[in-house]
């Protein structure tokens, strides 16, 4: 049981480290070496292959740029939680591995037949692809939890947008 806790702590701790790795790689700066690795994942077609290509099974994405952004956003704390607490940090790695290599590419993550209300709570489906139209909304991994509530994800984004807008137009106004 308290090792149940536990992973369903981490786990939290872990997708709110994702969303967060995943903000900072849409981030413009010059040295962004995160938005370097990260922009493999936005030029990759995701509608070739329902099973995984064989290089993923030895957990290698293909290219130095693909493998970085999964290993920086996803496994780093995995390999150092694992060390401190080493039950749970397994658990969450073989998740890791599976949701990896066999869900994230057109099967989970880029499939654009999942649709409706599980796309609120998972970042699944459509849910995500949102984020490869627009890159300024829909960040989090796994479930949609951060984005609602740092407000990030595609209404809460737009809502943000407009009101800054509306304010815009009225302090020019005002002038
Ligand atoms: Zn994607
Ligand atoms: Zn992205």
């Amino acid at each position: 049981m308290e090792i149940l806790l536990k992973v369903i702590g981490y786990f939290f701790v872990w997708t709110l480290y994702s969303y967060t790795c995943h903000v900072l790689a849409h981030v413009r700066f010059k040295y962004n070496f995160l938005q370097y690795f990260h922009m493999k994942h936005h030029a990759y077609k995701y509608d070739d292959t329902f099973w995984p290509p064989w290089h993923d099974y030895l957990f290698w994405f293909g290219d130095l740029r693909s493998s970085m952004d999964v290993y920086l956003t996803f496994t780093l704390p995995l390999v150092v939680l694992t060390f401190f607490d080493p039950i749970p940090g397994a658990i969450l790695l073989a998740f890791h591995y599976v949701y990896e290599v066999f869900l994230s590419r057109n099967v989970l993550d880029h499939n654009p037949k999942i649709t409706g209300v599980i796309t609120r709570y998972l970042s699944i489906g459509s849910f995500h692809l949102k984020h490869h139209t627009n890159v300024r909304c829909n960040f989090s991994f796994y479930i949609t939890l951060w984005d609602y509530l740092f407000r990030t994800d595609d209404k809460g984004a737009k809502a943000k947008r407009d009101n800054r807008r509306l304010k815009a137009s009225k302090a020019s106004k005002a002038l």
